[in-house]
């Protein structure tokens, strides 16, 4: 089923969360451990997020220092089909375009379709840690209003080779992210909605957020969306902080405010155990406030560990 079916015949806030692929070198298990803790909560869809190539400089066996591209976390698309196929839950894999030529994202898409995933989530991804600012593959799209024209076309038939006629379109749902607190590149929000709006123009069914530990920047933020004439649901996405440091390190990463009284809050905690169930309480705090406000899905990043995202679910479903 479709994201957007979902979220259109529900009248009561929906459960979703997101899960990284496996690291290289492990199985699947502490994944398929995650999902199933969450089972009872009845998800309604997962999102697996896509992580590009990393450069490395590794010494070789003759001492000689040399570049290597790895990928850190691979096979998004076969834990997604994984997934789907096993607990009967949709899956929206990410697909971004940051390391993928236009012709490598087709193909994906066309697996992915064969796989009969229907969901799927258009990102223009983070540029390499050995950049500064963000490079699209040669070939490859730069943003991802782009990624979202070429998804667009695959939904009319219209694939890359102009030379192919007479094609069955693809049904893809598709979603895009916005940023509550504004993308850290953007030089405004106007600016920044500017493009959110490019994308949704250009057939995005709905808008996936960046964590925000205030709710207020959220609800500000869907008032200038739909000021803007943004219609399509936005979906929340709320991050139970787990680790004293990510007090500092979610700003940093994610350019993203802390409220004070919830670091004041974090700062009282002797150890991480303490700063995991601070921020559980605030995520649950948050996501009451939400479901309040009659948000039409509340979307968790678990970040690989189920048990805090298990207690918000139970606290809150
Ligand atoms: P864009 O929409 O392309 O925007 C990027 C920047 O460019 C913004 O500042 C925007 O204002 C500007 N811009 C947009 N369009 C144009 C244009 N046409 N011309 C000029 N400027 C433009 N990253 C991953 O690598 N893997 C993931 O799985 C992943 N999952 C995510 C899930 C969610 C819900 C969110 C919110 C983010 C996720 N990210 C992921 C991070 C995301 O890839 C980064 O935030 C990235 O820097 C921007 O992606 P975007 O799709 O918002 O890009």
């Amino acid at each position: 089923m479709k994201v957007i079916d979902i979220i259109n015949n529900t009248d009561k806030t929906v459960f979703s969360f997101e899960l990284l692929p496996p690291l290289k070198g492990q199985d699947a298990s502490k994944l398929h451990r995650t999902i199933e803790s969450l089972l009872e909560y009845d998800p309604k869809f997962i999102n697996i997020t896509t992580h590009r190539d990393v450069v490395e400089y590794k010494e070789q066996s003759d001492g000689i220092v040399r570049r290597q591209i790895v990928k850190k976390r691979p096979g998004t698309v076969a834990i997604a089909a994984a997934i789907q196929h096993k607990y009967g839950i949709p899956v929206v894999p990410h697909m971004v375009c940051g390391g993928f030529t236009k012709e490598e994202t087709e193909y994906n898409l066309i697996d992915l379709n064969f796989l009969d995933i229907h969901n799927v989530l258009a990102l223009r991804g983070d540029g390499l840690k050995t950049e500064t600012v963000f490079k699209p593959e040669e070939g490859g799209h730069a943003n991802a209003n782009e990624l979202v024209d070429q998804i667009a076309n695959l939904r009319k038939g219209k694939y890359l080779d102009s030379e192919l006629t007479n094609n069955t379109p693809m049904d893809f749902c598709m979603g895009v992210a916005g940023y509550p607190e504004k993308h850290f590149e953007a030089p405004n929000m106007e600016t920044d909605l500017m493009y959110l709006k490019q994308k949704v123009d250009a057939g995005a069914d709905y808008i996936v957020t960046q964590m925000f530990f205030d709710n207020q920047k959220y609800y500000d933020f869907v008032d200038r969306c739909r000021e803007i004439g943004i219609t399509v649901p936005i979906i929340p996405g709320i991050k139970p902080l787990s680790l004293i440091n990510q007090i500092t390190v979610l700003p940093k990463i994610f350019s993203i405010d802390i409220p004070e009284e919830f670091s004041k809050e974090v700062a009282k905690c002797k150890d991480n155990k303490q700063a995991r169930e601070v921020g559980t309480e605030w995520a649950i705090h948050q996501a009451k406030d939400l479901i309040a406000h009659g948000v039409p899905c509340l979307h968790v990043y678990t970040y690989g560990i189920g048990d805090n995202t298990a207690q918000i679910a139970k606290t809150v479903f």
